[in-house]
């Protein structure tokens, strides 16, 4: 039986061609910037999102750290979402490692932190205060994507109020494809971003951080007192590369099946699923607490995993094919129609 892995899109494995490429990637030692395949993804990287430059790093969370640190000095304070992943899955770190001092906010519910809301927690200039220095967005935020007017607005809030604007866009290519955009048109609203190339792109390691070329540069510092400098790291960026190049539009393919999923879900009445929510390649179910676990365990037995805390998250991606979404919708029927 094969198994139907939806709790995340961290899970794909490598395509053979991917790991073709990796066996072939002529690399360097990356710490001397001599890894050509490095270098290359970095500035495919930098071109798909209309900056400067890209530094190649080993994960999302030290993509957001190393960005963070860039922005932001010991004292300095950033403006992020309440279950941001910046802010409550990493550990931390930016006020760990950084000396910054967080300051969440609710995400409304599409996603967006409210301009006003952002406007009131901004610090005055007062010893008192940490000082206010970014602001950290989130796309795709819980897998919906936020709007581009929004952004654009962001982007205009955030120069009036004189702070740095970050976008953690682990999953922005999804935000691109569900919207049709060119990556660059979401990205020109930030300073910054940070892309994972190892989510549903599908590489199995990195992500790249992107902006100006004299950000890229503090970045980079950053980057080796984290620890971060990779030597041959071309075997891993070619894996990115060709994630960026060739399995960027098929993003399109999981969004598709992640709504059909949604769908044939929606109509077991123990199930709700809003599906105006469901934008790119994440469903999320409210489904009674106590059927939960007994529930994710029986999808287990018949070869399907799902992930959640408090609601299910199923996440589409490119190990999922077509014929998983009737078997997925099939077994969880099976559940509430088992005697
Ligand atoms: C996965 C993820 C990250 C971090 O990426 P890792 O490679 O797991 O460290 C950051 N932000 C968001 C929104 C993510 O989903």
């Amino acid at each position: 039986m094969e198994l139907i892995d939806l709790r995340s899109d961290t899970v794909t494995q490598p395509t053979e061609q991917m790991r073709a490429v990796m066996a072939a990637a002529e690399v360097g030692d990356d710490v001397y910037g001599e890894d050509a395949t490095v270098n290359r993804l970095q500035q495919v990287a930098a071109d798909l999102t209309g900056k400067d430059a890209g530094l190649f790093v080993q994960s999302g969370t030290m993509s957001n750290l190393i960005a963070l640190l860039s922005h932001c000095r010991r004292g300095d304070e950033y403006i992020v979402g309440q279950q941001a992943h910046t802010y409550k899955y990493e550990g931390g770190g930016a006020a760990v490692l950084g000396s910054i001092q967080p300051q969440p906010l609710d995400f409304c519910a599409d996603g967006t932190l409210d301009l006003d809301q952002i406007q009131a927690t901004i610090k005055p200039d007062d010893s008192h205060f940490a000082r206010t220095r970014l602001l950290c967005l989130e796309n795709t935020q819980g897998g919906k994507v936020l709007p581009l007017d929004y952004q654009a607005r962001a982007a205009q809030f955030a120069r009036d109020n004189k702070l740095n604007l970050h976008l953690d866009g682990a999953r922005v290519c999804n935000a691109a494809v569900a919207q049709r955009v060119p990556l660059e048109q979401i990205c020109r609203h930030y300073a910054t971003v940070s892309i994972c190339l190892s989510k549903g792109l599908g590489a199995p390691v990195g992500s790249v951080l992107v902006g100006t070329r004299q950000f890229i540069d503090e970045a980079h510092r950053w980057r080796k007192m984290c620890g971060g400098g990779m030597r041959q790291a071309g075997i891993l960026a070619a894996a990115g590369l060709l994630a960026l190049e060739q399995q960027f539009e098929r993003l399109t393919e999981d969004h598709a099946r992640a709504y059909r999923l949604a769908e044939g879900l929606q109509q077991i009445k123990e199930l709700s699923i809003d599906l105006s929510q469901v934008q790119s390649n994440m469903v999320f179910i409210d489904c009674p607490l106590e059927q939960q676990q007994p529930l994710t365990d029986f999808l287990q037995q018949q070869g399907i995993l799902i992930g959640g805390y408090g609601q299910l998250r199923l996440v589409t991606h490119l190990d999922i094919d077509d014929a998983a979404i009737p078997r997925v919708v099939e077994a969880f029927r099976g559940f509430f129609t088992r005697r």
